[in-house]
């Protein structure tokens, strides 16, 4: 389970500023967890483009936009209405954007940011991932996800040490995460996209909101402390 919170509006339309039309994709699984992406959201985000003059060429929700396999089968559907977009958004969790983006030649756009649960979720299946930095770049590199495809997470293209082959000079068994995403941007005809500056990542955003850490989920959750667990302890003697 990933959790995420709806881009704000002026970040959503300034990614799509160059764009006439735009193809909606959410997610009833993310809709499920965090009451976010789902079709009940999509008619609203819709709203908010057509008010700036773009054109919406269809929209459908997947029940796990995370299962690639899922995703590929029910885009198929809507193939015509894709190609016509200028791009895709994907109101949705990173893993599910970035196998969107796998899955469509298109420019692919996050409509959510993935908010840090401090690694309370569970796991994928697919090499689609997600550090939930609570600001999604996915925008910006292909819908490939720069923290974790890049092993020194660099948000403004490679660090010089990718091999002649496209591997990481850390791990020569991994692929670089920047040579994956400039050969990406160049088959959607976007590497002008790699003069755009990423400014610094808000560090603290990789933490659990004070929402989160003060929520009733994350006190079941969170170990005792050992005061608090000897209190207890002494209660229950009385
Ligand atoms: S940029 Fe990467 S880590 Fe950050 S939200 Fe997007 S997919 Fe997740
Ligand atoms: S070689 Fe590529 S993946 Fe490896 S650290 Fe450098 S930029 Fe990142």
């Amino acid at each position: 389970m990933l959790v995420t919170e709806r881009k704000p509006d002026e970040e959503i339309l300034a990614s799509v500023q160059g764009d006439a039309s735009v193809f909606l994709v959410g997610c009833n699984g993310c809709h499920s967890a965090c009451e976010r992406g789902g079709a009940e959201d999509l008619p609203a985000l819709a709203a908010l483009l057509e008010g700036a003059g773009k054109a919406i060429t269809g929209s459908t929700t997947v029940d796990f936009l995370c299962d690639k396999s899922l995703v590929r089968s029910r885009l198929r559907a809507f193939t015509r209405q894709i190609l016509r977009a200028d791009s895709v958004i994907v109101a949705t969790c990173g893993v599910g954007i970035q196998c969107v983006a796998d899955s469509v030649l298109k420019r692919v756009r996050p409509g959510c940011n993935t908010i840090n649960l401090g690694g309370n979720h569970g796991t994928w299946g697919a090499t689609e991932r997600c550090a939930e930095c609570g600001d999604c770049l996915l925008d910006k590199t292909g819908g490939i996800c720069p923290i974790t495809n890049c092993s020194k997470s660099m948000v403004n293209g490679p660090c010089g040490g990718t091999t002649s082959d496209g591997k990481c000079e850390v791990d020569r068994q991994r692929d670089c995460g920047w040579y994956r995403i400039y050969m990406r941007l160049k088959d959607l005809d976007a590497l002008d996209q790699l003069k755009e500056v990423v400014g610094p990542k808000k560090h603290g955003n990789y933490l659990p909101s004070y929402d989160v850490m003060t929520g009733e989920h994350w006190a079941t959750d969170a170990p005792v402390p050992a005061a608090a667990a000897a209190a207890g302890k002494e209660g229950d003697d009385e």
